[in-house]
């Protein structure tokens, strides 16, 4: 059976997180310029049960005994994709009392279906990057059929249906969505939309796409001061090598496996990643067609195609 739960993961907005995986690797409506674990694989608005809902709940029982600060229904594409995501919350609600947070980009949210099934959930953290719908599609690239009013107004009518907590995340790119102009068109509809955080991020790790730069930390303060008094910014200033996620993207894997072949475990060892994190990673390699396997002593090594000269070929075709 495939792993479903990961952590409890350290996260500077939810503390001790443990994360529900509710679709496989990149199925999301978005392909974000930002995204920092790949370019969408499946762009889709289809909502189905992606992966079965008893699973997902067998492995969170086990895991219950870790004590997270939260139960984050996120994972590696957009959750609201996930039709029974209501009843996974209920069940998520009869196993624990610990609090579930969904962190959605907030497209599906113009849906009636998907604002009832997430009423359930503690805290909903959806995403606004764009003021107006030039920028949305230069900086989600949303999946055809997604608008950007009908986002907007998705947005803001949840506030008004939802008690819980509702946390706004932005997204901040340099020379993308950070001129004076759009700031304050995003702060606008941030006002429209009356969430109970508004939080400021930008890149501090690699981005799908290379022109996605992060908004350095006094900028960042500056802009914060746009969008009101309770703004706060939690992007992550830390040094990449203090980052252990930083290392989880598939360049670097690459990277290492052009050096040698290796396990996963090895790599997430070697990485300081999380085991079911690289596992994706290797799943979205092996279908670009960048590793093969090889068995070894009963171990299932991974290695780089064409690894030697392959460090020149990942600048050309880059893997994430
Ligand atoms: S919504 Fe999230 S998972 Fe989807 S492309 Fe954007 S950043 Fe990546």
């Amino acid at each position: 059976m495939a792993c479903y739960v990961f952590g409890p993961v350290p996260s500077r907005r939810l503390g001790r997180s443990l994360g529900l995986d509710l679709v496989p690797f990149k199925t999301c409506s978005y392909d974000c310029i930002y995204c920092q674990l790949a370019r969408t694989t499946c762009k889709t608005l289809l909502r189905k049960e992606w992966v079965p809902l008893e699973d997902i709940l067998a492995q969170l029982k086990e895991k219950l005994a870790t004590n997270p600060n939260y139960i984050t229904l996120s994972g590696s594409g957009e959750p609201s994709l996930y039709s029974r995501i209501d009843e996974l919350i209920a069940g998520i609600k009869n196993l624990t009392d610990i609090p579930v947070a969904v962190l959605t980009n907030g497209s599906l949210l113009s849906l009636g279906e998907v604002r009832s099934a997430l009423l359930r959930a503690d805290l909903v953290a959806p995403s606004l990057d764009a003021g107006d719908a030039g920028t949305f599609a230069r900086v989600n690239r949303p999946a055809e059929g997604i608008t950007f009013e009908q986002m907007v107004a998705g947005l803001i009518t949840f506030r008004k249906e939802y008690k819980g907590q509702y946390w706004l995340e932005v997204f901040l790119l340099a020379g993308v969505n950070d001129a004076p102009e759009q700031l304050r068109k995003i702060a606008q509809i941030a006002r429209q939309i009356n969430p109970d955080r508004i939080q400021l991020n930008t890149v501090s790790r690699p981005a799908v796409e290379e022109y996605a730069v992060g908004v350095p930390e006094e900028q960042m303060r500056r802009f914060a001061e746009i969008f009101g008094a309770g703004a706060e910014v939690i992007a992550d200033y830390r040094p990449a090598d203090e980052l252990g996620e930083c290392a989880g993207r598939p360049r670097e894997i690459l990277e290492m496996l052009s050096r040698r072949p290796c396990t996963a475990e090895d790599i997430a060892q070697g990485l300081g990643l999380n085991l079911l994190e690289v596992r994706k990673h290797l799943q979205y390699l092996s279908v670009q067609g960048l590793v093969q396997t090889q068995t070894h002593n009963d171990q299932l090594y991974y290695l780089a195609i064409n690894h030697g000269p392959f460090a020149r070929k990942t600048k050309q075709r880059d893997p994430r």
